[in-house]
């Protein structure tokens, strides 16, 4: 149920125990829109949200140290702070990751250059969970069955951290919705695909199979307006602002089982799911 702004009762009711907070108290809001609400938390309490998001992996964490279960450590250092989110993103580090903030709600793809929540990414974090390597992340790949009549009807992820299962619900879900949403995740682009990111050397979410892609063929991509451009410029700013395609109802079902959705990247790529629970906890 949605009031007149299209903030949720979920949304609502985290609003009040005060973590996610307003457009009026947090200037960086507004670069999704008017109808989503932006977390921020000091380290320390991100750090504490990430630990609740891996429970299998993280016995403790805070703004010094991340401690996995078993024994091994990263530590954690705020470098360099002020850098900007792209230099983040190509050099990334386990605190600029854990400080990143995802918006919920129906959000526009933002107008600001730096807001792209999710897209840092610390590949030694994801490493120690998923796989060091191929052959060790795909030693936990599963084939989800997706209701797809195109394709191979499935999508290959990993089943640590419980992904299989939650995408499987997520499945479930979509193959209940009306027939007129089909078309935009039928014929799925993939899952787990050891590639790096486009136009990089760091691996991609898809490396390390927590993440789906849907129909390309009802997606956008903001590298396509590079026209097969290589590298990925820091100073790319969008020619023409794209209008998202896919219906939110489809991203609300992946974001109650932990998924992000790149459609709210101003590096927008709308096919884009990602388990990332951290950010939406
Ligand atoms: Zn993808």
């Amino acid at each position: 149920m949605k009031n007149a702004v299209g903030i949720n009762k979920r949304e609502l009711a985290a609003a009040a125990i005060g973590i996610w907070i307003s457009a009026e108290a947090n200037p960086a809001r507004a670069a999704f829109g008017t109808n989503c609400l932006l977390r921020t938390s000091p380290l320390n309490q991100a750090m504490g949200i990430l630990k609740r998001a891996y429970p299998d992996f993280i016995e403790d964490a805070n703004e010094h140290v991340l401690v996995w279960r078993d024994r091994t450590q990263l530590k954690v250092q705020l470098f360099a702070p002020d850098r900007a989110q792209s230099e983040k993103i190509r050099n990334p580090d386990l605190a600029a990751q854990a400080l990143q903030f995802y918006p919920i709600g129906n959000c526009e793809i933002p107008t600001d250059p730096d807001a792209d929540p999710g897209r840092i990414r610390y590949a030694p974090f994801f490493a120690k969970m998923y796989g060091t390597d191929h052959a060790a992340v795909a030693a936990n790949i599963v084939r989800v069955p997706w209701p797809s009549i195109a394709r191979a009807p499935f999508v290959q992820v990993t089943k640590i951290n419980g992904v299989a299962g939650r995408l499987t619900q997520v499945a479930n879900e979509l193959a209940a919705f009306p027939k007129p949403f089909h078309k935009y995740f039928d014929n799925p682009a993939g899952g787990f695909n050891a590639r790096p990111i486009a136009g990089t050397q760091r691996p991609s979410a898809h490396a390390f199979g927590i993440a789906v892609d849907i129909n390309t063929a009802q997606s956008d991509y903001w590298r396509d307006e590079l026209n097969g451009a290589p590298g990925e410029p820091a100073t790319w700013r969008h020619k023409a602002f794209p209008k998202n395609r896919i219906p939110f109802e489809i991203v609300e079902v992946f974001e109650r089982q932990g998924f992000i959705w790149g459609g709210k990247w101003y590096h927008y790529d709308t096919m884009h799911f990602e388990y990332r629970p951290e950010l939406l906890l």
